[in-house]
């Protein structure tokens, strides 16, 4: 038998297939040793034939065989082949990614315990044996216990003498450290309301892989996706349950749990290595049916896949922003069309991205535009953060957000405030007017770089000086340094001496149960506010919290990025959606600095389908994506020249493409990058919008043939991440 096998080794010069003579019982699938170029290598099956197309004495023999079953189902090799042509990474790197890598690197096995189990029949202990008498009446009463606890209670020696006279057994048995805490769930299949039912009724026979579900918050999306989860198992299918993030895993688990048991395993980065490869065992063994978890878990090891889940499939962290750069919505929709299954995008504020997509008929849309029970969403009350400041209030909080906290704390609800830390920082706004600086190109908002105190436009590379004051209404309090989560906190504390307050930010959350032990207290009510960052944004579901605060509702809405009114409408949505959810009615206090902005109109109107006319025509006119691509070429390396030496060899390469397809490229040029050095690496990118993907292969060819082990060469589309 030969065996075609792929070296783990991530560089394109070994990314062929090799072959090796192997014993008759190795399959596909299976992690072998080979020899390759002297020494011994890691490898993947990924066929195994009677014949060899090579001489005999050319094809050596596999070395060892790793897996006694394939660690690799059948559809990883097909995926891997689409991945390698859409990612342009090499076959061991998309291999890679359907196993957890401590598993793959040896680092990890299995763990056993070890059990003492009571055995019937007479034994004969002497009189002066009392530990052992006292052991043995203990476990004929268990039946069977942990060893080691055993020889805790009465002493090695004596469990050992039982051992030998055969009064109990001692047996080794695999052990699941995936066994996870998870938060409190009534766990009741509800009734179905007409529009859920339709709903499942329309992903069943759309006659369409992809269905989006358009509903807003409290819609009951997640009793629809419980839905079509149980109707595929119960066809003997499997499932994929994505959320965007690890910190709802808990409950999301503890909801699947509820409904099937130990059918329903976890899968994400924040498990220990062990967890993690128990988890992903038991679906690979079949006995786990349904996989949870955030990005990573779109690989989970399931065969015969009925139906992926992505819940909040507006996230951006649905898109890896490190090697392999895949979108998990793009590899859902290989699985699925790979195994048949429906795809089920769900979110109460849709990707403009996809929902274009659902209007042209590509995916099936389902708009769920009311609450269950009819439920209203929440008023949201706009606070003018400008007129505060006039009116001499220097504080973080709003009178109006004050004085909603003292009804929701006299009531005994509880509320929720929400800060948004990321990137907002560098943005340049004036606290007295609200301007906000922005690039006279590209009409996306500046960031401000203090290693060369300027400010730059990261899609056009434009520099601005720093300001001094504001050109607008001359104030001098132009850079914002935001607030943080410790000094609400504390500005909580004095407002409201009483209430008791916890925090939760990355600073807070720590261990794998950090996140748990935060939402634990707080849906338990041992605190009455919540303060936190994007964490506590999302999916979150607690009854008491009838008050939701956003401190700067402008964070995200200046963020340098063509997409930052999509980013705050989404946001503003979330977070309010978090208010009211059951019985009284919620409230909203967004706090801002330019509430005449038409994003936050939208937001508060909760329009979605206005915002996202006014948002596509937006786009369509000013040429940004979905109708462009933004394809940024980066170029990095220690070595200085060497990165500038490649970049112009890159940048040549592309000009070459322009010349034949000018009225593809909306703006190519090349630059250092805004943040110039990172870790030693120079940076430097050639960066363009293009008016479509037709030119994305060749790129990829590009920045395929100009890397090198010195000068790392690589392609982002449409990156969140511009620095
Ligand atoms: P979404 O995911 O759309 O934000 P959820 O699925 O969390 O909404 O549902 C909101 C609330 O309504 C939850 O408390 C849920 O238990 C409840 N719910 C959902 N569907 C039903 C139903 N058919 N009957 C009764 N309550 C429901
Ligand atoms: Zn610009």
């Amino acid at each position: 038998m030969f065996a075609q096998v792929i070296v783990d080794i991530a560089h394109s010069q070994v990314d062929k297939i090799f072959e090796y003579s192997c014993p008759d019982s190795l399959q596909a699938g299976c992690r072998v040793k080979v020899p390759f170029g002297g020494r011994t290598v890691d490898g993947f099956v990924i066929g195994v034939s009677q014949t060899s197309a090579y001489p005999a004495d050319k094809v050596k023999p596999v070395a060892q065989v790793l897996d006694e079953e394939p660690a690799l189902i059948a559809e990883c090799f097909t995926l891997m082949q689409s991945i390698c042509k859409r990612y342009r990474v090499p076959k061991a790197v998309a291999l890679r990614l359907f196993m957890p890598s401590e598993m793959r690197l040896g680092k990890v096995k299995e763990a056993f315990k070890r059990y003492a189990v009571y055995r019937n029949g007479e034994v004969k202990l002497s009189a002066s044996a009392k530990k052992q008498a006292e052991a043995l009446a203990y476990l004929k009463e268990q039946g069977e216990c942990e060893f080691a606890s055993l020889c805790t209670a009465y002493g090695r020696a004596a469990v050992n003498a039982l051992a030998e006279k055969g009064a109990l057994e001692i047996q080794t048995r695999k052990i699941n450290r995936g066994d996870f805490r998870v938060l409190p769930s009534d766990g009741q299949k509800k009734i179905l309301t007409p529009a859920q039912c339709a709903a499942l009724e329309s992903i069943e026979n759309c006659g369409k892989t992809v269905s989006l579900i358009h509903g807003v918050t409290g819609s009951g999306k997640t009793e629809i996706y419980l839905s079509v989860i149980a109707r595929e198992i119960l066809r003997g299918r499997t499932a994929i349950f994505l959320v965007p993030e690890i910190s709802l895993t808990p409950q999301m688990l503890s909801q699947l749990r509820a409904r099937f048991g130990g059918a329903a395993a976890i899968l994400h980065s924040g498990l220990s290595a062990g967890e993690k490869f128990d988890e992903w065992q038991r679906l690979r063994s079949g006995e786990a049916k349904i996989a949870i978890g955030a990005r990573s878990a779109v690989f989970a090891p399931l065969e015969n896949i009925g139906a992926i889940i992505i819940d909040e499939e507006h996230d951006s962290s649905y898109s890896s922003e490190s090697a392999p750069r895949y979108s998990a919505i793009e590899i859902a929709q290989m699985r699925a069309e790979y195994n048949g299954a429906k795809l089920v995008l769900g979110s109460a504020t849709p990707s403009v991205e996809s929902y274009v997509k659902a209007a042209e008929g590509r995916f099936n849309l389902i708009t769920l535009t009311e609450r269950i029970n009819k439920k209203p969403l929440p008023e949201i009350i706009i606070a003018d953060m400008r007129r505060e400041v006039k009116r001499g209030n220097n504080t973080s909080f709003s009178a109006a957000l004050r004085g909603e906290l003292e009804e929701t704390l006299k009531s005994g609800n509880q509320a929720i405030i929400f800060l948004n830390r990321r990137g907002y920082s560098r943005t340049v706004l004036c606290r007295d007017c609200g301007y906000v600086a922005k690039c006279e190109h590209c009409d996306v908002t500046l960031t401000y770089h203090s290693e060369d105190n300027c400010l730059k436009c990261h899609y056009c590379g434009a520099k601005y000086r720093m300001l001094e004051s504001c050109p607008e209404c001359g104030g001098r309090h132009v850079l914002y340094n935001g607030t943080g989560t410790q000094r609400v906190v504390s500005e909580l504390k004095t407002l409201f001496p009483s209430a008791r307050i916890i925090r939760m930010d990355n600073d807070t959350v720590s261990g794998k149960d950090g996140h748990y032990k935060i939402l634990k207290q707080f849906a338990d009510k041992k605190a009455d506010i919540l303060v936190g960052t994007q964490m506590i944004a999302k999916g979150h579901d607690f009854p008491a919290v009838t008050l939701v605060g956003i401190m700067d509702a402008d964070m995200s809405l200046h963020f340098s990025d063509y997409r930052s009114g999509e980013r705050t409408f989404q946001l503003i949505t979330q977070v309010a959606g978090r208010s009211g959810r059951a019985g009284e009615a919620g409230k909203v206090v967004l706090q801002t600095c330019s509430p005449e902005n038409y994003i936050l109109r939208y937001a508060t109107a909760y329009d979605y389908k206005g915002f996202f006319d006014n948002e596509n025509d937006l786009r369509r006119a000013t040429g940004f994506p979905p109708y462009s691509l933004i394809c940024r070429i980066m170029v990095t390396s220690e070595n200085g020249d060497a990165a500038l030496e490649t970049l112009k060899n890159v940048y040549f390469a592309i000009e070459e493409l322009r010349k034949r397809r000018p009225d593809e490229f909306i703006f190519l040029n090349k630059m250092h990058s805004p943040i110039k050095k990172i870790q030693n690496k120079m940076r430097y990118q050639v960066l363009m919008r293009l008016k479509s993907h037709s030119m994305l292969e060749r790129l990829y060819d590009i920045a395929v043939t100009n890397s090198s082990p010195s000068v790392l060469v690589y392609v982002e589309e449409n990156p969140v991440n511009l620095s």
